[in-house]
């Protein structure tokens, strides 16, 4: 079978488009920077939703709906956030066409009176409505989650990367006071952490973001980053305490019990379809996708191997009870009886797929009283005895996600150093990884060391004590090293 799939080695970028090709999670659209996502893709980010919403409910959210469109005045009450977002708003500014000859065009009679915003963000339109929902410290907190689309006029885009419109989950919080608006801050941003690591099995560094990267509107952002295996990291979530930014640009106030009238704190938080590209660059290998357990649409699939009639329905009654014990154990299992394809077809299509176990069972293994089973990870096969089969998969699929967790673990471990001097940067960068040194906490050597080297700030580190040096760069006193990158 010919290999549709180029090495990793020979074009990683390459590589990532053939994957997401052949593992048939996503296209591109006729317009520039949208994709299409496939049934296999979406079906993943519906496995990771309903993780995240459970996590969200678990910890008190409750989710709502946003419009789509914003009245363009609001983008400009908060003045970094309209800076931040400006330069990539897709504006309706009419709303009709009219026929043309052979064609249509906007019509100028129906030009909008107040230009609408297609949502980049939506503190805007949230604080609008909070504005009108809290009076009282009885009404706070508010903790609520929206699961939408959001548009951001992206330049250069990738599929899940980076698309100009994405999926996500926007979290939009109020609080009382300003204690409780961080704290609700790192607690989603530890939920993003345990998600990455305990669902999708890619290990992530936790921080806080420089002023440069910071959300536009946000007081601080802390972000999960996580590491490619090229060596290139990917800023995979974001939580952001908001100050009284957004309160004090909505004119958001609340009678305290004190009597008092104080503006509310905010945060916002959300992770999007990026994070498919995250997964696809954290396990998958020259033969397609690889997908953990937990995440995956199918976690086995069952191929039937016979030559007539007669067989098939030997392989496939010796099938049938296996299939449904593994269902009875909450195990996803997909049978591909398909009749109009060889079982080698199918079983590279499921290798493309990264369906993580797949058993295929002959005449002969029905003979045997036993199975095939091969591991998508290791690409391992095995003959296990029918007897005990179910607990054994059962096993097998938490080994599995184990396995890709650590593999990632290690890969991330083994390509994080400490670096002291700028030329030893200059060239470990070009090896990838992560690198933690010491910067002097200016902007202006951030942005040198970004020109020079293409690597940023990934993140300032905030659960380690801080063990102060002088910057590589410029030799002034530095509280602590930062975690430096090149990144998606
Ligand atoms: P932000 O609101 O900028 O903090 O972004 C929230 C989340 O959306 C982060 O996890 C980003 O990684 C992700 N994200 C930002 N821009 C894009 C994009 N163009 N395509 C896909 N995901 C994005």
């Amino acid at each position: 079978m010919a290999k549709n799939i180029t090495d990793r080695k020979d074009d990683y970028s390459q590589w990532y488009l053939d994957v997401v090709r052949e593992a048939k999670l996503a296209d591109h659209s006729p317009v520039r920077g949208s994709m299409i996502i496939r049934p296999n893709g979406f079906a993943l980010w519906e496995n990771m939703k309903k993780a995240l919403d459970q996590m969200f409910k678990d910890t008190g959210h409750e989710n709502a709906y946003f419009p789509l469109f914003i009245p363009k005045s609001f983008l400009s009450k908060e003045a970094q956030h309209v800076e931040g977002f400006a330069k990539e708003c897709a504006v309706v500014t009419h709303s009709r066409l009219k026929s043309v000859d052979g064609g249509v065009e906007v019509d100028p009679d129906s030009r909008l009176e107040e230009e609408l915003i297609v949502r980049p963000t939506s503190e805007t339109i949230i604080w609008d409505a909070y504005g009108k929902w809290i009076q009282s410290y009885r009404d706070l907190p508010i903790l609520i989650n929206q699961w939408a689309n959001v548009v951001r006029w992206e330049m250069r885009t990738r599929l899940f990367l980076r698309t100009m419109e994405f999926l996500w989950q926007e979290g939009h919080t109020a609080h009382a006071t300003e204690e409780e608006a961080v704290e609700e801050t790192t607690r989603m941003l530890g939920v993003y952490k345990t998600f990455a690591e305990e669902f999708m099995a890619m290990p992530v560094k936790t921080g806080v973001k420089t002023a440069n990267e910071r959300f536009a509107g946000a007081v601080d952002t802390y972000c999960i980053e996580a590491l490619m295996q090229d060596g290139k990291a990917l800023q995979a979530g974001t939580s952001h305490f908001l100050g009284q930014n957004f309160a004090k640009a909505f004119d958001v106030k609340f009678q305290d019990q004190d009597g008092e009238h104080k503006y509310v704190w905010a945060t916002s938080w959300g992770v999007s379809t990026r994070l498919i590209g995250g997964l696809i660059m954290t396990h998958s290998d020259d033969n397609g996708l690889v997908l953990p357990p937990k995440l995956a649409p199918h976690q086995v699939v069952v191929v039937p191997i016979y030559r007539d009639n007669e067989q098939r329905e030997n392989v496939l009654n010796y099938a049938e009870p296996i299939i449904q014990e593994l269902k009875a154990k909450g195990i996803s299992v997909k049978l591909d009886n398909r009749d109009n394809f060889k079982p080698g077809w199918k079983f590279a299509q499921h290798e493309a797929e990264g369906t993580p176990l797949r058993i295929a069972i002959g005449p002969r293994d029905v003979e045997n009283q036993n199975l095939e089973l091969a591991r998508r990870d290791t690409l391992e096969k095995s003959i296990v005895p029918l007897a005990g089969i179910t607990d054994y998969i059962e096993e097998l699929l938490e080994t599995i996600q184990n396995d890709l967790f650590n593999t990632a673990k290690k890969r991330m471990d083994e390509s994080t150093r400490n670096v002291d001097t700028y030329e030893d940067f200059k060239n470990e960068i070009e090896k990838g990884g992560f690198i933690y040194a010491h910067w002097d906490g200016t902007a202006e050597t951030e942005e040198k060391i970004k020109e020079e080297t293409k690597a940023t700030i990934r993140l300032i580190p905030i659960d380690e004590d801080p063990v102060p040096g002088e910057c590589m760069v410029t030799g002034k006193p530095s509280e602590r090293r930062v975690l430096f990158a090149r990144s998606y």
